[in-house]
């Protein structure tokens, strides 16, 4: 079939505006984060569509040069794909071959690793008048020019000596960078800032949470909203553990009226009871905040989660949308945070439209409309002892990207229906640097009054893709997946969605009703959005392929002596037919040595492993501690975890944390963890 053959009227009429002036331009390219203003993560390229999705094939990969995450979203302009890699690095593509043009190495210290949450994963860059801006795991914002990948300038948004961490993708807004970060987990306090693009000069920065009292304001664009409408909502000593409250992914800039919507993360620690006394709604924890992004000024507020605490962030992915609701066109913001519930927000002015749970949740019965307020459970807060919540803190969706296809009118969400069994717990201590949720995870309780499973809700974690009505807040299909954290969807004006799963399949539904059309298998799994774009008359899908990012990263969810390939783009068109070459890696077998540990010493190493340990090494990328050569040399393995031998690989010195006989003691745990797998393996038949 000829290429002409192939291009859609849609594509047709798109390249003959283009010829007439190229107002049209940005319908060929994805040249910001959510693919327009909007983020809706919608293109109307249309050669792609639902009657010929099967001819879809491999046309070109790139292999990055490591098996962390990928949770980037490409952007490409003008025939050009900037895309980036764990450890924040940057990559410049020919958009049509995958040929490298140049790379950027933003030489992050491998210590600083340790910090980041969620794997060391960046979520993309943002490009603009010839610069490319992308923010670093250690904390900088560093633009580069985008023809040659050299740096410009660089500024350091975050003080070095804490715990934040970069993973977001800039956003762009009136010539200036506007950047958030993460870290809540390890006791920050979350902020926002605007830099000067052309030159890196700070413009303005907005604190999401009060600072310490006895310090005053901090002289910045958020003094005035903090000391009226936050500091009254914040009781206790929450300065002393940051507070949370980091912007680690949306921000989302409203052309039309001129608004920067911030999603605001969750308390620092989780637990209300340690952070504010047990008492407070914690503003502008997760909250939607809008500013004027000129200057940083507050607008408003919609918080969704009062007095969090269970890590239910505001911080996933907002689309802006105009809906026709009761019969009025309706300017909204539409969010599906961690907390179960899709809001639809009046965007000019943060009044709730409406909410609805999308997922079973049983830790409010629902949003009253009136206040705006959840109106929660009588064990919603885990009074009484372990409590199981539904969703759990991975929530019911988190940041990969959801779609709106504003055809069907239908928002397409990558849910996860999952639960959790929080407690308070005894006698709290803040490790700075370190997880500090004041929670505790226990098994479900066993009886009692308290975490009663909502209705619709299983047993077991689960995934899945969900076609919700935003306008009549129903779900219109679901398409389930037997694992959770799955990738970002897009929706194109083929009627199609394109999503990647855990499991590592690339896949197109229809829009309008769900039916599976195509899949391409992959070595990894996939959690990044996949994008499209036009280059020559010729529409193209890409995706960033990689397993990584939370869930990945502490959850056995793979066989787990199967090592993961590294990370990769890979782009698709009509009629190719490209095949992906890949080895299959698998880990050695444990060893194991016959020093005379005790079983007190295994117990305690155990309560260490899981207290620190198990956060990157409990998955399968970071290297399982069981299959580690240095579990059976004593030497060995304290040079690595006291002395930092392996520091430039992300594996910093626990020094300031672990005594060298509590170094041992996590050795014995894992020595004899790799005993008992040792035994299993030797009795699987081969
Ligand atoms: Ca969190």
């Amino acid at each position: 079939m000829s290429a002409r053959g192939l291009i859609s009227t849609g594509v047709l009429a798109t390249l003959l505006i283009c010829l007439a002036g190229c107002r049209k331009q940005s319908d060929a390219d994805w040249p910001v984060h959510g693919g327009t203003a909007l983020e809706q993560r919608y293109s109307p390229l249309s050669q792609i569509d639902d009657s010929n999705v099967e001819k879809l094939g491999l046309t070109w990969s790139f292999e990055f040069d490591t098996n962390r995450g990928q949770e980037a979203t490409p952007i490409v302009v003008g025939g050009v794909m900037y895309v980036t890699s764990a450890w924040s690095k940057v990559f410049a593509l020919d958009a049509k071959t995958g040929k490298l043009i140049w790379k950027f190495d933003p030489q992050v210290p491998g210590e600083k690793g340790v910090h980041a949450c969620c794997d060391v994963v960046n979520r993309g860059v943002a490009v603009a008048d010839g610069r490319v801006f992308v923010g670093t795991i250690d904390g900088r914002l560093i633009a580069l020019d985008a023809a040659r990948g050299r740096p410009l300038w660089s500024v350091r948004t975050v003080p070095y000596d804490q715990s934040y961490t970069i993973t977001s993708a800039p956003r762009v807004v009136n010539g200036k960078v506007i950047i958030g970060n993460s870290g809540a987990e390890l006791g920050v306090r979350g902020f926002v800032t605007a830099y000067d693009a052309a030159t890196g000069r700070k413009v303005w920065r907005f604190y999401t949470v009060p600072g310490d009292p006895a310090k005053g304001p901090d002289g910045e664009a958020s003094d005035e909203p903090l000391a009226r409408l936050a500091a009254p909502t914040w009781f206790g000593d929450w300065y002393k553990y940051g507070g949370g409250g980091t912007v680690w992914d949306a921000i989302v800039y409203d052309a039309e009226l001129n608004q920067l919507y911030l999603g605001v993360g969750n308390g620092s620690p989780w637990n209300r009871k340690v952070r504010s006394a047990n008492k407070g709604d914690n503003l502008f924890l997760s909250s939607i905040v809008a500013l004027d992004p000129d200057t940083g000024r507050y607008l408003w507020h919609y918080q969704e989660t009062p007095g969090e605490s269970w890590d239910f962030t505001a911080t996933q992915p907002i689309i802006l949308a105009d809906l026709k609701i009761g019969g009025a066109r309706r300017k909204v913001l539409m969010q599906a945070p961690k907390n179960g519930f899709f809001y639809v927000i009046d965007r000019t002015n943060g009044q709730l439209i409406s909410a609805k749970n999308y997922v079973p949740v049983n830790w409010a019965t629902g949003i009253d409309p009136h206040s705006g307020r959840p109106v929660e459970t009588a064990f919603a807060r885990y009074p009484d002892g372990p409590t199981t919540i539904y969703p759990s803190g991975l929530g019911g969706h988190s940041w990969h990207s959801m779609a709106f296809d504003p055809r069907t009118g239908l928002v397409y969400i990558p849910v996860i229906y999952s639960h959790l069994t929080y407690s308070d717990v005894p006698n709290f201590t803040f490790r700075p640097g370190r997880w500090n949720t004041a929670a505790g995870f226990g098994p479900p309780p066993t009886s009692g009054d308290h975490g009663v499973p909502p209705p619709g809700a299983s047993p077991n974690e689960s995934g899945g893709l969900l076609a919700w009505d935003p306008a009549a807040q129903k779900a219109r299909w679901l398409v389930r997946y037997p694992r959770i954290y799955n990738g970002g969807v897009l929706a194109t004006g083929g009627n199609l969605l394109f999503e990647g799963t855990i499991a590592g399949e690339f896949q197109a539904f229809r829009a309008d009703d769900g039916t599976k059309l195509w899949s391409f298998k992959l070595p990894t799994g996939v959690v990044a959005a996949p994008v499209t774009y036009a280059i020559d008359g010729e529409q193209y899908v890409a995706v960033v392929a990689g397993t990584g990012g939370a869930v990945p990263i502490s959850r056995r969810i793979d066989e787990p002596a199967r090592l993961m390939p590294n990370g990769r783009v890979l782009a698709f068109r009509l009629g190719a037919t490209g095949t992906l070459e890949f080895k299959e890696h698998w880990a050695p077998m444990p060893r194991v040595t016959n020093e005379p540990f005790t079983a007190d010493q295994i117990a305690r190493g155990r309560d260490l492993y899981f207290g620190g340990c198990s956060v990157c090494h409990g998955g399968y990328i970071v290297p399982d501690l069981r299959r580690s050569a240095t579990i059976a040399n004593r030497d060995a393995f304290k040079a690595i975890v006291l002395d930092g031998a392996l520091a430039d690989r992300g594996m910093a010195s626990w020094k300031a944390y672990l005594t060298p006989q509590q170094v041992e003691d996590i050795r014995a745990y894992a020595n004899d963890e790799a005993r008992k797998l040792a035994a299993q393996e030797k009795a699987k038949p081969k």
